[in-house]
């Protein structure tokens, strides 16, 4: 019962003292409301006491200006609940000091209300806290201390307004003396409690501050801008720098720890040109106590406090980033220079082993042409196919090459697209047609126009797909076609397509085929021969026309790869070259002067010259070259361009000197980036790449003859 009394008296003192708050009050104005209620509960606590004495003591008139006061502290309490807190204060302020006036007025000095004026000082101070609100505390004061004084000035000793006799006069003069003192006891522990909780928070706010300065994983310096002095640093700080106790970083100079140029560094974030200070951040090498050096990322941030310049240095330590960074600019280093190894030794290899191959090629082919047993063909037949073969294997391995490391540009010159596709179809027609299968072919007539395009490479795609739709059909058609889809005055859209009726690709492997080294089928290889690198390469070289190789297939119904290429088109220009030089034997009476160190590539090429009736000279190096050309009369010159003591480019350098206008022709197995316009600079004025066609070499040579003659 008696706890259930207590309980309610303390919840209806918990409701009235909580009035006004709430939520987003600050900590600070929760205070000041709770203090405010408080004092209010007090003051209409004593009104309601002295109400009752009063009436007891006949003393009507005390007693209705209690009731009064209590009506303004109501009113008061009403507006702080209505978060107006400083009308409330006022109110209470203006109402306690008019009633301790009116009342000593009415009762005398001598009944000593005027006693109340102490403790309600104190109550005063701690209502409105002298820390953050001195001002209020003054004026409050102030006008309290001049109430005072006119309360006492004012009033008489006695008034007689009611009948109160010598018994009473005592008894109130002592319970007003005993209130006062009550009160002022209650009011001085009060604060001396809030005093004594302030200083716990604020200590237990150190302690926090101090927790998180010393377990940062930022080693921080704070330091007197001034003179540089560490004026604290935390725990990381000297586990960084390897230091057992703070007192040896504390009071030292940072040039202690830190190397001149950071100091520059700090100090230069007191120099901007605005004159405010700004940060600093970046990474730098630090040295710690035992010599160990580290790297830090480093903060440094001036603030200002109680007018002291500070600089407050942290350090995060990021060797582990710096090590990972490292090994991985190691790896990354290791691995290209690895690519490039390989990269080289691939060009190196490949280069190396077409040299024997010209050789092998260019033997079986003079053995084809040269009298021979009939029951040597078919070898004769393999060796051609197989060293072309492997010609063509390199070819690839240079090429895909030469496209990972970027190396490919592609070429600007004019072709004819319908003349350009009836030589491809032709090439292809007796393999196609000799396997039982339908080749159709479908050129755009529009198409017989000259566009700027790499006729090498786009021979290459094309051919790289027909040889595909050969090697994987058995029965049905391969089609070849190239279709005009828009034209402009300048520019059109070709769409190539290659498609055959052959094995199909599945769904799944649509996307892999284009990778290098991969097939549809793991028998592939075995079945069909090939290295996967064919589409790999094709679909770099698509990729390069600025378009994309397609392909829709269905396993064994067949496949179709597709592109479209936009080419520039190129008019009023004349034919570069006849392509249909049928008749060979034209070429009789045409002097040549060939140069060629190797003995095998020589003496292939001079069969050939010599077959078509065309008279050679030879020699075995540039200065032999260039001795016989100002010796004798020619109409024509095919250099190698590596020769031993003087090379290709030198000794047509030495006879352009001489001799301005007659066609040179490079003989190389040489293969790289804008050799074209690098040998028209060296005074070349064509190039054929070892093994040589024969019809292309003497297609070359007539047309350079005839270009002179005409
Ligand atoms: P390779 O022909 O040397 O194996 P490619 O890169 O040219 O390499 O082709 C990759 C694979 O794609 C081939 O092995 C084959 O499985 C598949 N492929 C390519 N073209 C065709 C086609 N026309 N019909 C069926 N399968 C094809």
């Amino acid at each position: 019962m008696k706890e259930k009394i207590l309980y309610l008296v303390y919840s209806i003192y918990s409701d009235i003292v909580h009035t006004g708050l709430h939520e987003g009050v600050s900590k600070d104005m929760r205070k000041r409301i709770i203090r405010f209620n408080q004092f209010i509960l007090l003051a209409l606590l004593l009104n309601f006491i002295s109400v009752f004495s009063y009436f007891y003591h006949k003393l009507y008139i005390s007693a209705l200006v209690n009731i009064t006061s209590a009506y303004f502290f109501l009113l008061a309490f009403y507006f702080g609940s209505k978060r107006k807190l400083e009308t409330g204060r006022i109110i209470a302020v203006i109402n306690i000091n008019l009633y301790l006036i009116v009342i000593c007025y009415l009762e005398g000095l001598r009944a000593g209300e005027y006693l109340l004026y102490f403790p309600y000082f104190v109550v005063l101070t701690f209502v409105v806290s002298i820390r953050r609100n001195f001002k209020e505390l003054l004026s409050v004061y102030s006008i309290t201390v001049i109430a005072s004084l006119a309360c006492v000035k004012l009033c008489p000793y006695v008034n007689n307004i009611q009948t109160i006799n010598e018994a009473l006069y005592t008894q109130l003069y002592s319970g007003n003396l005993v209130i006062s003192l009550a009160m002022t006891i209650i009011f001085s522990y009060s604060i001396l409690q809030v005093n004594k909780d302030n200083e716990v928070a604020i200590l237990q706010e150190k302690t926090f501050g101090d927790t998180i300065f010393n377990t940062s994983l930022d080693g921080v310096f704070i330091i007197f801008s001034q003179t540089n002095i560490i004026n604290s640093c935390n725990k990381r700080a000297l586990e960084m720098f390897d230091v057992k106790e703070k007192h040896e970083i504390e009071g030292t100079n940072i040039e202690n720890w830190f190397e001149e140029h950071h100091i520059k560094q700090f100090n230069s974030i007191k120099e901007s040109l605005s004159g405010e200070s700004r940060p600093w951040q970046g990474e730098l090498t630090l040295t710690a106590k035992t010599g160990r050096t580290f790297y830090g990322f480093v903060s440094v941030v001036p603030f200002t406090y109680k007018d002291t310049g500070y600089t407050k240095i942290s350090i995060l330590d990021v060797s582990y980033v710096k090590m990972a960074e490292f090994e991985l600019m190691k790896a990354k280093e290791k691995a290209e220079s690895a690519a490039r190894t390989k990269s080289r030794f691939l060009s190196n290899m490949s280069h190396e082993l077409r040299t024997p191959l010209n050789g092998i090629i260019g033997a079986s082919n003079l053995l084809l042409q040269e009298e021979h047993l009939s029951s040597q063909v078919q070898h004769l037949d393999i060796l051609k196919f197989s060293s072309e073969h492997m010609m063509m294997l390199i070819n690839d391995i240079l090429d895909y090459n030469k496209m990972e490391a970027g190396k490919v540009e592609l070429a600007d010159v004019p072709v004819n697209i319908k003349e350009f596709m009836q030589k491809l179809a032709s090439q292809f027609s007796p393999q196609i047609k000799s396997k039982g299968l339908e080749f159709k072919v479908d050129i755009d007539d529009r198409l017989d126009l000259e566009f700027y395009t790499d006729e090498t490479r786009l021979n290459q795609v094309l051919s790289n797909l027909l040889a595909n739709a050969l090697k994987f059909t058995h029965e049905g058609t391969i089609t070849m076609a190239v279709r005009k889809l828009f034209s402009s005055s300048a520019k059109s859209t070709l769409q190539f397509i290659v498609m055959d009726t052959g094995i199909g690709i599945p769904k799944n492997k649509h996307k892999e085929i284009f990778d290098s080294f991969t097939q549809a089928d793991v028998n592939t290889t075995r079945k069909y021969g090939g290295t996967g690198l064919g589409l790999a390469i094709t679909k770099r070289i698509v990729n390069m026309f600025n378009s994309d190789l397609l392909l829709e297939s269905e396993e064994n119904k067949g496949s179709a790869f597709h592109f479209t290429v936009e080419l520039k088109i190129c008019e009023n220009r004349k034919r570069y070259m006849e392509d249909n030089i049928k008749n060979l034997d034209s070429l009789e009476g045409i002097r040549l002067l060939i140069a060629e160190d190797n003995p095998v590539n020589l003496s292939i090429a001079k069969r050939f010259l010599t077959k078509w009736g065309i008279k050679v000279s030879e020699a075995t190096n540039g200065r032999e070259a260039l001795a016989q050309f100002k010796k004798g009369t020619f109409d024509l010159l095919l250099i190698d361009l590596e020769m031993p003591e003087m090379d290709g480019a030198t000794a047509l350098k030495e006879i352009r000197k001489i001799n301005t206008s007659i066609p040179a022709v490079a003989f190389t197995a040489a293969v790289y980036d804008n050799m074209q316009a690098d040998l028209l600079q060296k005074g070349f004025t064509d190039f054929i790449h070892k093994p040589f066609r024969p019809e292309e070499l003497h297609s070359k040579i007539s047309y350079l003859v005839s270009a002179l003659r005409a």
